[in-house]
């Protein structure tokens, strides 16, 4: 029975202490794993609170890049869309200014006389220059007088290319306004017919009807880039036409001084009506030297100007004609060439004073 006791105690002990160190063993492991739970939780709560942190800053600063960007864009295409809108928005003018200009002079109302009378002229004025408007400088395209497709003998400067005969010209005007210190970029010159031609088919296609194509580019041939006698001129490489671009120094000089070189301010503010395109403080036209003197003092459109020689009946007297054809004999023959070959063109500047949709 001892032996049998014995036995029991001894396995009892090692029963009871292994039952006293199982439980002292949990409860101090129990308080280290809560110890290393609670650095544990700290530890995570102090990543939570970092990885918020982070993620705010991160938030904020992409926030901050879209403010800035839009910003800076919203300049950007504020621009862009404003030169689409104009030209839309003047497209639109120049369609309901056909229309309103008939019964405004007191025509015939509705479609049967779709003429457009450019200047109620009752007497030619007594100081206009004595020039030959048949000559090369006064061909005329607008929305209502096509020179089909005429082509003028083009040479390049600075990346556009003009008429070679107003190269002279437009180099010393160009020159000069550098030399006061300002910005001059020749951003657009000559285009041919080709490729207003081109330019338009493609809009028509897109809309499938030509008058709607025609709000958008002008139909081939009404363009006076196609005359290489103008020159789209702003003060930045990259274009912004608009009207702010009146207020630019370049612009003040330019239109102040382009006459002293042949040049006018082709489509001058609130002649819309006259030159049937918009306000465009960016394009240049070469007249030579007298008539754009005349132009500009007298603050008139070229349409208007060519009207009054077309009152005069008959071709004007050509004086001053033989000066400008003093510049080189080269030149005179050119124009000569020119004018012979766009015979039908100048002819159609006849039709000035009574513009012909
Ligand atoms: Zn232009």
């Amino acid at each position: 029975m001892s032996t049998e006791k014995t036995p029991e105690k001894k396995s009892a002990r090692p029963a009871q202490q292994s039952s006293s160190a199982g439980s002292r063993k949990p409860s101090s492991a129990r308080s280290s794993q809560q110890a290393r739970r609670a650095r544990l939780a700290r530890k995570r709560r102090k990543m939570m609170i970092r990885r918020i942190a982070f993620a705010l800053a991160l938030v904020l600063l992409i926030v901050l890049i879209l403010v800035i960007h839009s910003c800076s864009s919203g300049k950007k295409t504020a621009t862009v869309p404003e030169e689409t809108e104009t030209k839309e928005t003047t497209r639109e003018e120049e369609t309901t200014e056909e229309t309103a200009e008939t019964p405004e002079e007191g025509k015939a109302e509705g479609e049967a006389e779709p003429q457009i009378t450019v200047t109620p002229t009752p007497s030619v004025p007594q100081d206009l220059p004595q020039i030959d408007v048949n000559s090369w400088e006064f061909i005329l395209a607008n929305p209502w007088n096509s020179i089909d497709d005429y082509l003028p003998s083009v040479a390049n400067i600075e990346g556009i290319q003009l008429d070679a005969r107003i190269i002279p010209a437009m180099q010393n005007f160009v020159a000069d306004t550098r030399a006061q210190g300002l910005s001059v970029v020749l951003a657009s010159g000559y285009r041919d017919y080709g490729t207003q031609t081109w330019l338009f088919q493609r809009k028509v296609a897109q809309y499938g009807d030509e008058d709607v194509a025609a709000t958008i580019v002008a139909r081939p041939g009404t363009s006076e880039h196609q005359t290489g006698l103008a020159a789209d001129i702003t003060d930045q490489v990259y274009e912004y036409k608009n009207e702010s671009l009146e207020n630019t120094a370049m612009y003040q000089w330019m239109s102040q001084h382009c006459h002293e070189y042949g040049f006018i301010v082709r489509f001058p503010k609130g002649r819309e009506d006259v030159t049937g395109i918009i306000y465009e403080p960016w394009h240049f036209r070469y007249v030579g030297v007298e008539a754009a003197t005349y132009i500009m003092e007298h603050d008139i459109t070229l349409e208007e100007f060519l009207s009054y020689y077309k009152d005069i009946q008959g071709p004007a007297p050509s004086e001053s004609a033989d000066t400008q054809e003093n510049d080189t004999a080269e030149n005179a023959q050119t124009a000569e060439e020119t004018v012979t070959e766009q015979s039908s063109a100048v002819n159609d500047m006849g039709g000035v004073a009574t513009l012909v949709p």
